[in-house]
């Protein structure tokens, strides 16, 4: 390999497996194996005392999985990762791993409804309370934040508002008291890098636009190797007192020996362990070809995504449209510093006929999916009023920025002209551009 750091398009293709050494095959094999032979009785010893890392059993790790892990990691600029089952089991995992029963985390309100639902009700009911702010006041988060704070939470570009995430800002708050940020960066893989801004660990789900083709479920946490878990030892118990689950473990110095890598070491051998919430190989291995064209595919969304703005800013059904381009001042700075080779495939825009127009929209389109889902090579269209946000009152949907006539869309990689012209027509279909 060429000494030089390689660049994001060379790494997509090569971090993490160069040939098998076995047979030579140089696509990533699929081991589809539950368990590993161990050499003797001390080698399965030492595997399980964390003396020597290596395989035991795949709900804990996998060879083709830790090609996904190495490769993810190399992409963002992180010291390793972990792959698990789904990107809401990233984010659960990505904060149980510092809070337990009776802590709390700091978390910004533009969520992805999942991880809203998450938050609000299933970690509450574990005894985890999170403490929601509006992101665009970073001091909020220093505001929320007393004893038991244990990590910080936002959406490098979250829907529906696309107002992108205030990172550096945030982190600089939270590293002099010992908090991490958490940053799930699902919407703008590549394009935007939120370690090299502070944050301390990233959360994926690879479902999105890394898988990119709209088969595996499957997420990642990355494990950013800059935090340090030892400033504020009182602050992050669960990695610096010992860990009855294993054999007394203090993780902040277990890990040592294996490189800056305590928090996602934790994840793996006490989370992923206990909760179970392994990523299959075969999941592992598309998502791993889904990272091989995905420096090409972000950048087209992107392109094609901007083109949609552009032209929907031209109809008369379209009263406004929601994307980081079409916001000004602090927020067009934010969107410009962390996400400076382009803003990623999602927009939104609203109908001025309301809740019917975007019932019609939706039904006249013909090349765009009506789906739940984001960051597929194909376009995909969803009326939330109608659907997603169904269950909201009128009011909940307007103050989580979604209006009766609002749609949102993930452009795909089609052919430009071919995306504008089933808007088009499904535009002349909803009508009240008169
Ligand atoms: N995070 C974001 C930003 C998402 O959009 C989603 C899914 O839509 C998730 C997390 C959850 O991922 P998964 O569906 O893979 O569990």
């Amino acid at each position: 390999m060429p000494r030089k750091p390689l660049r994001p398009e060379t790494l997509a293709l090569h971090a993490g497996w160069r040939a098998d050494p076995t047979t030579g095959a140089v696509a990533p094999p699929i081991y589809q194996t539950t368990s590993y032979q161990f050499r003797d009785t001390e080698h399965a010893a030492n595997l399980f005392a964390l003396k020597e890392l290596g395989n035991i059993y795949t709900r804990i790790m996998n060879p083709t999985t830790d090609i996904l892990e190495q490769r993810l990691a190399a992409l963002d600029g992180g010291a390793a990762a972990l792959a698990v089952a789904s990107g809401q089991a990233a984010s659960a995992f990505a904060v149980q791993n510092l809070a337990r029963a009776g802590d709390n985390i700091v978390s910004s309100t533009d969520l992805y409804g999942g991880t809203w639902n998450l938050f609000a009700n299933t970690l509450r009911d574990q005894g985890i309370e999170v403490r929601f702010v509006d992101p665009a006041d970073p001091d909020a988060f220093a505001r929320a934040t007393d004893a038991r704070t244990r990590a910080y939470y936002g959406e490098t570009l979250a829907n529906p508002k696309l107002a992108v995430f205030p990172i550096a800002e945030v982190a600089a708050i939270g590293r002099p008291l010992g908090i991490p940020l958490i940053v799930d960066n699902t919407a703008a893989p590549l394009l935007a890098r939120p370690l090299d801004h502070g944050a301390a660990i990233l959360v994926y789900s690879t479902t999105k636009y890394i898988g990119g083709h709209g088969t595996s479920i499957g997420g990642a946490i990355v494990d950013g190797g800059t935090f340090d878990w030892q400033a504020v030892p009182e602050r992050q118990p669960q990695l610096n007192t010992p860990d009855a689950s294993y054999h007394g473990a203090v993780w902040a110095e277990a890990a040592k020996p294996l490189g800056p890598i305590a928090y996602i070491l934790r994840a793996r051998v006490v989370l992923l362990r206990d909760l179970g919430a392994a990523l299959s190989p075969f999941n592992a291995f598309q998502a791993i070809q889904g990272i091989e064209t995905l420096p090409l595919r972000i950048a087209r969304h992107s392109e094609n995504a901007q083109a949609v703005v552009d032209h929907l800013r031209e109809r008369p059904e379209v009263v406004r449209v929601i994307h980081p381009s079409q916001q000004t001042g602090l927020l067009r700075e934010r969107a410009d510093r962390y996400l400076p080779n382009g803003f990623g495939g999602l927009l939104g825009f609203e109908l001025k006929g309301g809740q019917e127009a975007g019932r019609r929209f939706i039904d006249a389109l013909e090349l765009f999916y009506h789906v739940a889902n984001i960051g597929d090579a194909r376009s995909l269209a969803i009326h939330p009023a109608s659907t997603t946000h169904s269950q909201l009152t009128p009011e909940d949907r307007l103050a989580t920025g979604v209006s009766d006539g609002y749609v949102r869309l993930s452009i795909g990689i089609e052919h430009i002209d071919d995306i504008l012209a089933d808007l088009d027509q499904a535009l002349d279909a909803a009508g009240g551009g008169n």
